[in-house]
């Protein structure tokens, strides 16, 4: 597909963009977006040859870099082979796709649902804990994203949520986030146990008969990489048992990689029934998403039909970069360099931001998935203003870092592949940055 380029493409890209595409999250009339033409491992760039460190990950996305050649190969050898194939029938690529996620799964976790990305992932998990249990309720937590389709955006609690008549059954809960704590938590002992108190009680008011999930991201990502305390997860896990409650565990954003780990619960003390990914499974170079199904529900399944599906379940081409992506992370090492980043480079990198910065309130998190929580005042821990943010955010890509800016937080969510080198210019650019950041105004 040539593409007519001339000395004036960026200009000639917004001006199609402005034109005719229409934005999601946005009010269309005052966009300016970034003209992106090309990438490769942590960069992009423009027409124009402007090249941007990208610590964003395209809504913390591409783990495996941009344009990896091993995945770009692998859809490109599907594509001439076939291209498209009904979800209803045999295909090689996707079982073994099915089966490398499968592999990754802790025991009695053997089926896979292939979806178009992690809203429908989500959809699909909650239909089937309402099928398995014969209840209605759902409960999420106030600070999560599930995605944005009819029950994800329900249960969705951050300001996208809608109440929305036609998603019953949906109740919020606060989860536990010690550094701005609902339940008066000075440690991460009291956040658990408050935290997991607040939710028994919840589950016993809505009464437990009638509660068929509890949906969590595993680190609730969007919502400020809210890092769970020792014991929380295993808490909810035990609820859910006492009350016959499905657990399903939101990996969409957290998975494969990003914590460290192929799974983010792999951390913690807990196995949940339902997991849901998307995103990081392939790098977003095809949509795809999915619900990997412990055994007793995907038993429920065998003589009665699961009423659920799209046309471009399990695509080919999808299929074909999931393989290409999960033999690359495992061939190059790439959850391991996540992790080792993150122990060795981000982690300290930021908390030495944090030492010489008043500006950054917490710095939290592991892998390549942290959070800086930016504060106008450290004793009141009052947020930096939005406009604040708005300035830090243009100055950073100013200096050719693109960063992901969520509320008052900076979160720093390179691909796994970020090499130490490319840490320590991202690291400089916060720091100059911050640097003219005085008393709340950059
Ligand atoms: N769940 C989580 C935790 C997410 O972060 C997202 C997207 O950011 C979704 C679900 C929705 O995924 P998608 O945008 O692929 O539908």
């Amino acid at each position: 597909m040539a593409l007519p380029l001339t000395s004036d493409s960026n200009q000639h890209t917004l001006d199609l963009d402005r034109a005719h595409v229409f934005h999601s999250w946005s009010a269309q009339g005052s966009l300016k977006p970034l003209v992106i033409a090309g990438g490769l491992g942590t960069r992009v760039w423009d027409f124009e040859g402007t090249e941007y460190l990208d610590f964003s990950s395209q809504l913390v996305n591409v783990n495996i870099g941009h344009q990896h050649p091993a995945v770009i190969a692998a859809i490109k050898e599907q594509a001439d082979l076939l291209t498209t194939i009904a979800p209803s029938t045999a295909n090689l690529t996707r079982g073994e796709a099915a089966k490398r996620i499968t592999d990754r799964a802790p025991d009695g976790f053997n089926k896979v649902f292939f979806t178009n990305g992690g809203a429908d992932a989500n959809e699909n998990a909650i239909r089937m804990a309402r099928l398995h249990t014969g209840r209605d309720k759902v409960l999420s937590t106030y600070r999560s994203y599930h995605g944005n389709t009819g029950a994800a955006i329900v249960a969705t609690g951050d300001w996208r949520r809608m109440p929305n008549e036609y998603a019953r059954g949906h109740v919020h809960f606060f989860g536990p986030y010690l550094y701005r704590s609902e339940f008066w938590a000075t440690t991460p002992e009291q956040e658990t146990e408050r935290a997991l108190h607040h939710l028994e009680r919840v589950i016993q008011g809505e009464g437990a008969a009638t509660i068929a999930a509890i949906m969590l991201e595993t680190v609730p990502g969007t919502a400020g990489i809210l890092v769970p305390p020792p014991g929380y997860l295993a808490g909810v896990r035990a609820l859910c048992d006492r009350y016959g409650i499905v657990l399903i565990l939101d990996e969409v954003m957290a998975g494969f990689g990003r914590t460290g780990r192929w799974f983010a619960f792999d951390g913690y003390d807990v196995v949940p029934d339902l997991i849901t990914f998307a995103k990081g499974v392939n790098s977003g170079y095809v949509p795809a998403g999915g619900v990997v199904i412990s055994d007793p529900i995907a038993a429920d399944f065998d003589e009665t039909v699961f009423p659920g599906g799209l046309t471009y379940s399990g695509h080919p081409l999808a299929m074909a970069s999931i393989i290409g992506a999960l033999d690359a992370m495992a061939g190059e090492g790439i959850v391991d360099n996540a992790a080792r980043v993150g122990r060795e480079a981000i982690g300290p990198g930021l908390a030495n931001l944090a030492d010489k910065h008043d500006v950054i309130g917490e710095v939290r998190g592991e892998g390549v998935f942290w959070a800086m929580e930016l504060v106008a005042d450290r004793a009141t821990r009052e947020p930096l203003p939005a406009a604040t943010m708005g300035q830090i955010k243009a100055a950073l890509v100013g200096r050719g870092l693109l960063p992901f800016v969520q509320d008052n937080r900076i979160h720093v969510v390179p691909p796994c592949t970020v090499t130490d080198d490319e840490v320590a210019e991202a690291l400089a650019a916060y720091d100059a940055v911050f640097t003219t950041v005085q008393g709340g105004h950059a």
